[in-house]
């Protein structure tokens, strides 16, 4: 049975997952080591899910905040401008960027709108060329969306042909590491947080950061990523 049907009785679907409550968030790596590996805790209270240790929850996560307003401001727009969401619905420019676009690794679409407008991204349009394939994977690792807006200046995009330009915000998935007997109420999480250095800037994973940054605050959506068992 296919989770939507099984959970009838239940509000929450993918389109309107749960607000979990991030109750902790514990970095298990010394402050030393490179690695950020972290245990976070999601209550569910109120939820009634069943689940087994080793499934996996999906998490919905935004943006982050800095990054959308430094690419607003890389655009030269104000944030408030109409834009479609990744719904068809019509919202601002800084909420598309903030919870229903990929702002981090490119498109081929936004490449080749960057190099057909810039005059000096004679590299980029050689790499676009398809028997380059590889060399783009290279050159493009470690770049980002910012990038190519920071480095493109006098291309300009209106700000509905941008977001046109940018693939969906996807969720991400996440091994359950609690058990259901222990946990009646929670799941447990145990996370790689990605940060890393390129090109002079300092990058962050946008769900993994999004879980140790930004939800003291506010919920965690979250759906399971299993067949949801009829209600206890
Ligand atoms: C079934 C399943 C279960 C999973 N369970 C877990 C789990 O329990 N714990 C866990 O930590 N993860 C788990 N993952 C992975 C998780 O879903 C995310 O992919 C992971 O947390 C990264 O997501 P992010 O949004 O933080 O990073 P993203 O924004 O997706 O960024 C990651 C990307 O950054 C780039 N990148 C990373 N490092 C560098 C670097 N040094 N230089 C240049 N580019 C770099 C790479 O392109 C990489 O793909 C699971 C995945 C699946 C499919």
């Amino acid at each position: 049975m296919p989770p939507e049907a099984a959970a009838t009785s239940s509000p929450y679907t993918r389109a309107n997952p749960f607000p979990g409550k991030l109750v902790a968030n514990r970095r298990l790596t010394g402050d030393e080591s490179e690695k950020d590996t972290r245990h976070f805790e999601v209550d569910l209270t109120g939820w009634g899910l069943n689940y087994e240790v080793g499934d996996s929850m999906t998490v919905y996560p935004s943006n982050d905040p800095a990054l959308v307003e430094e690419l607003v401001h890389a655009l030269c727009a104000k944030g408030d401008e109409t834009v479609p969401g990744n719904k068809g619905q019509e919202t601002t420019l800084r909420d598309a960027l903030l919870h229903d676009y990929r702002i981090t690794q490119t498109t081929p679409k936004f490449l080749k709108a960057i190099a057909e407008r810039a005059s000096a991204a004679p590299l980029l349009n050689e790499l676009l060329k398809p028997a380059r394939k590889p060399d783009l994977d290279t050159y493009l690792w470690g770049l980002e969306v910012i990038d190519f807006v920071l480095e493109h200046p006098s291309v300009r995009f209106t700000a509905p042909e941008f977001v046109a330009l940018l693939a969906k915000l996807q969720p991400r998935l996440y091994s359950i590491s609690s058990s259901l007997k222990a946990h009646p109420e929670a799941v447990h999480f145990t996370i790689d947080v990605v940060h890393y250095e390129s090109h002079g800037r300092q990058r962050k994973g946008v769900c993994s950061s999004f879980l140790a940054e930004r939800c003291e605050k506010n919920p965690v959506p979250v759906f399971p990523h299993f067949e949801i068992p009829a209600p206890r």
